[in-house]
């Protein structure tokens, strides 16, 4: 996509819009740096989706001037950071509006930049960045919406006002009043604050009451992403009575929405919503006993099919299946299509990476061998390190198997030392076991781009979370719509999505990392590499991985659950039987809390 054909200066209709869609991220381009990681590809996979089906729906977030970091490693793995300035005025169009908020008790002024999302119909969704960066503003203002996820819990919440009191502010300076508000987690909490002002017409906010806290709840929805306590922002009552004011905060108070003697956006959140949702079965089950007075559903995630299938998948798809695209259901038509066909689509995006990663690194991979992929934010949850637990079982099972080859990538937030340990881990570990037969790599600024190749390419995408805390993941997602198979611990979507050697394999719940391990292992060599090993089993579990997964965990059949389900309800409906069950799974797993960041 490129930003000069996103754009035209032609504002769409916006009075038609009646979903608007609020997310802190979203990773609207592969050229733009407005996201970090899982939940801003999630908001632009749901916005090209939107874009594809012609939902009527606007979406809010920041600008963020100087993106989200890129990630440069050193000879032993040492992480550094760098800014990636951008700069909206010469690539997208204003809105054309200046909006003032109070905030800090002083006056702030907030313009916007549009992106257009434009679908394969032609239909437009269009994108509101927000951008404090306006003359006439306090200095340390201006920089307000720099940064995504930087700076500290005061300049945080001066950003989630910015988004959720700045982005109502501007829907209606375009003349833009949409029926059902969508908090993309909790970080857009402050538009039902925005809301309840509507509300009041007037009367001071502490005069709130049920009836008006109700009427608000009734147009909004809410998606929260994680389980891990750290994800749920929170901010000191001092902080909070000065960005936000007194009137504000003391409204928030009553609410009954402060949690620990905290402000907390996710109680803001669930307490101004008329619909609750976690994004798997399971992570709906998780959130609803960690919020148990609240009622909470599950949408399970999606990726956007166009965006994530490789050119050679495509290709294949508009010749076979042209209907694809506008309904990725029509997916399911893989299975008219010869395995062989989607196994030599599948070498085409292992060659491209391997291609990609010698032009890159100089290191030459071999397009024959086994070859695992392992990329995702560097969280200790996400235990990078599983694969390698034994290291000398990893050795004997690559020499037994003819050759193994291990991909890894990821970044860690810049203040996370622990996690940039575990990038020094694994590159020391490839240092002592690359041979003949073992070459591990750990590739440099894991982002959307990297994260396509390696979908694309690899043989078998891996995930060895600690349970419960992967709320759904969507890297194993873009990798079967690419005919690849998933080796995991059966957590988030894979509980759902994990056919045992057909879609791929569970590493079986263990009450130990050594236990887990093992099974890892025992997976790889005893059922992973036999069957790679056998050309034609494998091309059916690709197809399989299209025809059973790919058709599903895509952002069209997604939306299409959130229209029905969340943002236009035939009748209320009731908590959905949550199917978490699995064969291969025997555990009920208790949230404790994860260590904070060093
Ligand atoms: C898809 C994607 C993610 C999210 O993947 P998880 O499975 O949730 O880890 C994160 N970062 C990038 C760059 C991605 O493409």
């Amino acid at each position: 996509m490129s930003l000069s054909a996103a754009s035209s200066s032609v504002t769409p209709d916006l009075t038609h819009r009646s979903i608007a869609y609020f997310s802190m991220e979203i990773a609207l381009s592969p050229d733009l740096p407005t996201y970090s990681g899982g939940l801003g590809m999630l908001a632009g996979d749901t916005l090209r989706s939107a874009a594809d089906t012609a939902a009527p729906m606007v979406a809010v977030s920041l600008v963020h001037r100087r993106g989200y970091f890129r990630q440069h490693l050193d000879d032993v793995g040492q992480q550094t950071e760098s800014d990636v300035p951008w700069s909206p005025e010469t690539a997208l169009p204003s809105a054309n509006q200046i909006i003032a908020l109070t905030l800090q008790g002083r006056q702030l002024l907030v313009r916007a930049w549009r992106f257009d999302v434009i679908g394969v119909t032609g239909h437009v969704i269009p994108v509101f960045l927000l951008d404090t960066d306006v003359e006439g503003n306090d200095p340390w203002d201006r920089h307000l919406t720099d940064h995504l996820y930087g700076g500290d819990t005061y300049y945080r919440l001066c950003q989630e006002a910015v988004l959720g009191l700045g982005g109502i502010a501007l829907l209606r300076a375009l003349g833009s009043r949409p029926e059902v508000y969508h908090m993309n987690e909790g970080h857009a909490a402050l538009l039902a604050i925005a809301l309840l002002e509507e509300q009041l017409a007037g009367r001071p906010l502490r005069d709130a009451n049920e009836a008006d806290i109700q009427a608000v709840s009734r147009q909004c929805v809410f998606t929260t992403h994680t389980p891990v306590p750290a994800g749920h922002d929170q901010f000191g009552l001092d902080h909070m009575y000065q960005v936000l004011g007194n009137d504000r905060a003391a409204a928030i108070d009553r609410a009954g929405c402060l949690h620990n003697g905290l402000m907390n956006m996710t109680y803001i959140a669930l307490r101004f919503s008329r619909f609750v949702n976690g994004v798997a079965m399971q992570h709906g089950k998780v959130s609803q006993q960690m919020f148990p007075n609240y009622k909470v559903h599950a949408i399970t995630n999606g990726v956007h099919a166009a965006t994530w299938l490789s050119p050679s998948f495509q290709e294949l798809f508009d010749a076979e299946i042209p209907t694809w695209r506008t309904d990725n259901q029509y997916l399911r038509s893989v299975y008219g299509i010869d395995p062989a066909r989607i196994a030599a689509c599948h070498l085409k995006g292992k060659q491209h990476l391997f291609a990609t990663v010698a032009k890159r690194t100089g290191h030459f991979f071999n397009p024959n061998a086994l070859t695992l992929g392992f990329a995702r934010r560097v969280a200790t949850y996400k235990r990078a390190s599983l694969l390698l637990h034994d290291p000398a079982r990893l050795v004997a099972i690559a020499e037994k198997i003819g050759g193994l080859q291990i991909l890894f990538a990821g970044k860690a937030h810049p203040a996370d030392n622990a996690g940039k340990g575990l990038i020094r881990d694994v590159y020391a570990s490839a240092v002592r076991l690359n041979s003949s037969a073992l070459k591990i790599h750990y590739l440099e600024n894991y982002d959307w781009e990297l994260g396509a190749l390696l979908t694309q390419g690899v043989d078998v995408w891996v995930n060895t979370p600690r349970r419960p805390y992967e709320a759904s993941g969507t890297s194993g997602m873009k990798a079967a719509l690419n005919g690849v198979p998933s080796l995991s611990i059966l957590d988030g979507w894979w509980i759902e999505g994990c056919a045992e050697n057909t879609t791929g394999w569970a590493i079986e719940d263990g009450e130990t990392e050594d236990a887990e391990a093992n099974s890892l292992y025992e997976k790889l060599e005893e059922h992973i590499a036999p069957m790679y090993a056998n050309p034609i089993a494998w091309s059916e579990m690709q197809r399989h991985c299209v025809g059973m997964n790919g058709t599903f965990f895509n952002t069209h059949r997604m939306l299409a659950q959130y229209l029905g389900n969340a943002y236009y309800p035939p009748r209320s409906i009731d908590l959905p039987v949550v199917a978490d069950h699995h064969p291969h799974r025997r555990s009920t797993d208790a949230i404790v809390p994860e260590p904070a960041l060093a």
